[in-house]
């Protein structure tokens, strides 16, 4: 693909999205933003709009006043055209950087048009991998992983065969109550769990960090991104968040990737790959000592990573039950609604309550996760 590269990005106003204007900045001849959306935060979607001369731009929920976009901006409101934008012809990559499960369609809208897919919503994964991957082969469109993680083994597997990798280990922080004791874990509060002690990530995400769900999440990405079992995927937990991370091929030699702890060195990679360039941010400084350390994460501290894990394992319909227990069970935390320990406890009983049946289209997938959501509102309300 050659450069420069048009670009539309789903999620423009978010963490990520934010990450990746600083990247578009930095390469302003290999990437022009052509396209924009946001959720509803509409005077920061047009002061977007507004520096890189937007032309098309979107926003789910209608805004009070009509913003003041670039003259030849066309502004699309609505939640269904959300996937209009993203099977826009004129556009060579769609980043999606949208939370949660509302990522698929989009997501597959982009692939189903043939356009390279520059994933960081890994909710789309968990939820309707199978239908993702499917699209993206028929279609002849890239899947380019922009979560750290996954944006590392694809750098560290590049020119080898899929049959030599013998497994993978994805890093996690262990986020901010990696040594709190186990007994005072019921009682933190949303301040504390949105403290991450190296991300700057969106709310959701940055619970997820503290439960491990996100990293469960990651698990699964990884399955699909990497089409490998999961006997082949495994968690580490590395507090600097330096190696993202680690992949051990069948001769027994291991592979990593490291960064400091930014996604423009992620979603840089995916944008221009295979080319690289300068970085947005300061890199390892080879002149200061690396302190690198590993361990296995306890699942005891960690109930949503062992949930995941069981999801993972049992296939089918279980991963987008686990997203839609964790998105409403995180949502009730961050509202005040039920404490830190009840997360795992509904995303269990949903799992267990729910009744699993075959979905394979995307309107099925979009059904059977509403059901899921359902089933987990009332757990929470029953748990009150
Ligand atoms: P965020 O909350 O900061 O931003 C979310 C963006 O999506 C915003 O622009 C918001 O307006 C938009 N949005 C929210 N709900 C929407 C909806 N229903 N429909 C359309 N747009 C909607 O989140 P974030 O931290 O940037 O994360 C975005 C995605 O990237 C998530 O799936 C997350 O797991 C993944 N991710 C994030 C990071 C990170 O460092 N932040 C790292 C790896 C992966
Ligand atoms: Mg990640």
């Amino acid at each position: 693909m050659s450069f420069p590269r048009k670009l539309v990005v789903l999620g423009a106003t978010g963490s990520i999205g934010e990450s990746c204007l600083k990247v578009i900045r930095k390469h302003p001849d290999k990437l022009k933003l052509i396209g924009i959306s946001a959720h509803s935060n509409a005077d920061k979607l047009a002061a977007i709009a507004r520096e890189f001369d937007v032309k098309k731009v979107h926003l789910c929920k209608s805004p009070d006043t009509q913003p003041v976009l670039p003259i030849q901006s066309e502004f699309m409101v609505g939640q269904e055209m959300l996937c209009q934008l993203a099977a826009w012809s004129e556009a060579d990559i769609v980043l999606v950087a949208v939370v949660g499960a509302a990522g698929l369609a989009p997501t597959l809208a982009a692939l189903e048009a043939g356009t390279d897919v520059v994933l960081a919503n890994k909710e789309s994964l968990v939820v309707g991998g199978e239908l993702v991957m499917q699209t993206a082969s028929r279609t002849g469109a890239r899947i380019l992983p922009a979560d750290s993680e996954h944006n590392a083994v694809f750098q560290c597997i590049q020119g080898q065969s899929h049959s030599s990798v013998e497994s993978i280990a994805l890093t996690a922080s262990g986020g901010p109550f990696r040594d709190r004791p186990l007994d005072q874990l019921q009682s933190v509060t949303p301040k504390e769990a949105l403290c991450h002690p190296n991300w700057d990530m969106g709310p959701k995400i940055t619970v997820d960090s503290a439960t491990m769900a996100n990293k469960g999440l990651e698990l699964i990405e990884a399955k699909w991104l990497f089409n490998l079992p999961p006997e082949k995927l495994h968690v580490l937990i590395h507090p600097p968040s330096i190696v993202h991370a680690l992949v051990r091929f069948n001769d027994g030699c291991v592979f990593s990737q490291m960064s400091p702890p930014s996604m423009t060195f992620a979603i840089q990679n995916a944008l221009l790959f295979p080319e690289r360039h300068p970085g947005v941010d300061e890199s390892i400084n080879f002149n200061d000592s690396l302190n690198l350390q590993f361990y296995p994460p306890d699942l005891s501290r960690y109930p949503c990573l062992k949930l995941a894990g069981d999801a993972l394992h049992q296939g089918g319909l279980a991963p987008l039950v686990f997203n839609a227990a964790n998105e409403i069970a995180v949502e009730a935390f961050l509202s005040n609604r039920i404490g830190f320990g009840l997360i795992s406890s509904i995303i269990e009983k949903t799992l267990n309550l729910f009744d699993y049946q075959p979905a394979h289209s995307i309107e099925d997938l979009l059904s059977q996760d509403q059901i899921a959501r359902k089933l987990a509102h009332r757990e929470i309300l029953s748990s009150a």
